[in-house]
C-alpha cells in the first residue's frame, strides 16, 4: 500500500481519540512468548476492527513512521518492515526476513535507476 505521507503527516495524537481500538490492547499487541497461531488469529480480529476505523490512514502512516510494534492501520511488523518501516527492535524472525527483503528490492531499485540513469546519458 502506498502511503502519501506529505498527505497524512501528523502534528499530535488527537486522531487517536476517534480510533475504534480505545481500550483494546491487547488484541492490537500481543505478549512476546505469543504462539503464531494464537497471533494470526489476534491479528485477523485487530485488522477487521481497523477496517471499519474512521482514522486507519493516520494510524497506519503514524505506525511506519514510528517504526511501532503492534498493529497499526491492519498493518502488522513483517508489512510495516517489507514497506522500509521496520519496528525497532524486531523480535520475530519473519520480521527480520521482511527487513531483508525490503532492501534487497531497495538496493535493485537504486541499481535500476542508476543503469537507467547511465543509458540516458
Ligand atoms: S486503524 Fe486500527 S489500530 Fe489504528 S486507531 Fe483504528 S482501530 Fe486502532
Amino acid at each position: 500500500m502506498d502511503i502519501d505521507f506529505e498527505t497524512h503527516l501528523e502534528t499530535d495524537d488527537a486522531w487517536k481519540d476517534a480510533g475504534l481500538c480505545n481500550g483494546m490492547t491487547q488484541v492490537f499487541f500481543g505478549p512476546a512468548s505469543e504462539r503464531p497461531e494464537r497471533r494470526r488469529e489476534r491479528e485477523l480480529l485487530a485488522r477487521s476492527i481497523c477496517g471499519a476505523c474512521p482514522v486507519m490512514m493516520e494510524c497506519l502512516s503514524a505506525g511506519r513512521q514510528n517504526y511501532e510494534h503492534g498493529i497499526w492501520g491492519g498493518e502488522n511488523d513483517e508489512e510495516r518492515a517489507l514497506a522500509g518501516h521496520t519496528p525497532r527492535s524486531p523480535s520475530r524472525r519473519s520480521v527480520i526476513a521482511a527487513q531483508k527483503i525490503a532492501s534487497k528490492n531497495r538496493r535493485a531499485e537504486e541499481d535500476r535507476d542508476e543503469l537507467l540513469a547511465t543509458m540516458a546519458s
